[in-house]
């Protein structure tokens, strides 16, 4: 449910690309959900792209139609920095699913891009308040947009704990976590296991947010690899999948036509 191409600064493949790796390797629905995030001048990056994105993948989906289910996704980032421009992005025509995302930090001035911060050589106190604001910011963004999934809610702890090998321990942020799991439950929005870094396992942070999120009668969750190319499709789905059933999981979803509907896990 979760995948860009070259409409996405940062993707590797083209749709067709994509679409084509997907059927080859037998996945039955594939989301294509390109970047449209509000930068820090409060614009949107990418509107033409991901019009143009969204075209491409109501093409694919007639092109596959009875073969593999495309569904034309959007993710938009920081939502709540625009939200005029950013439901603007997220109105667009023939949108199957919108997953939101927080992607950069603004605090006390400094814009922190999470895959260029130095977390290593943050202060401890700094890194902790970063934490809590990067879950208010989560809070904020589902205050003022509503969108299908949320997206990767470990993120930054992905930097922080996954590429700078600074220990966090989530538990010490279970009141931000519970009333963005607590909000995401009685909205009705899916909760995205997102696959991106799974090698062998999920990572310890997001087998505590799925624990309390099933434990808070949570049960709407979203498979997303992330893929950025082709290779990448699906990946850590089994592992995850299997993860989800130990926890009490029976089901996952996709979303089409801003409808949720589920799936056997
Ligand atoms: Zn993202
Ligand atoms: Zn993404």
């Amino acid at each position: 449910m979760h995948t860009h191409t070259s409409h996405s600064v940062d993707g590797k493949c083209s749709p067709d690309e994509l679409c084509r790796a997907a059927f080859e390797r037998g996945v039955g629905a594939i989301n294509i959900s390109d970047h449209c995030d509000v930068n820090r001048d409060g614009e949107l990056d990418c509107f033409g792209d991901s019009s143009a994105s969204v075209r491409d993948a109501l093409r694919l989906k007639r092109e596959y139609a009875g073969r593999m289910k495309v569904l034309a996704g959007i993710e938009v980032g920081n939502a709540h920095w625009n939200p005029t421009l950013a439901k603007r992005c997220m109105a667009l025509e023939g949108v199957d699913c919108v997953t939101g995302s927080v992607h950069r930090l603004r605090y006390e001035g400094e814009l922190y891009v999470t895959t260029k911060a130095d977390f290593a050589h943050m202060p401890p106190k700094l890194i902790s308040e970063l934490v809590r604001y990067y879950f208010e910011e989560i809070q904020l963004m589902l205050d003022i947009t509503r969108p299908d999934i949320l997206a990767h809610p470990t993120y930054l702890l992905r930097y922080i704990v996954g590429w700078h090998h600074v220990s966090v321990d989530i538990a010490d942020y279970s009141d931000c976590v519970d009333r963005i799991l607590r909000r995401v439950i009685s909205d009705g929005i899916a909760l995205e296991v997102n696959t991106q870094s799974v090698r062998d396992r999920l990572a310890g942070y997001d087998i505590y947010l799925l624990e309390r999120y099933y434990g808070l009668g949570g049960r709407l969750i979203t498979l997303g690899s992330d893929a950025h190319s082709a290779d990448r499709i699906a990946n850590g789905f089994e592992i995850a999948a299997s993860e989800l059933r130990r926890i009490g999981f029976s089901s996952a979803c996709y979303i089409e036509n801003r409808a949720i509907k589920s799936y056997k896990l």
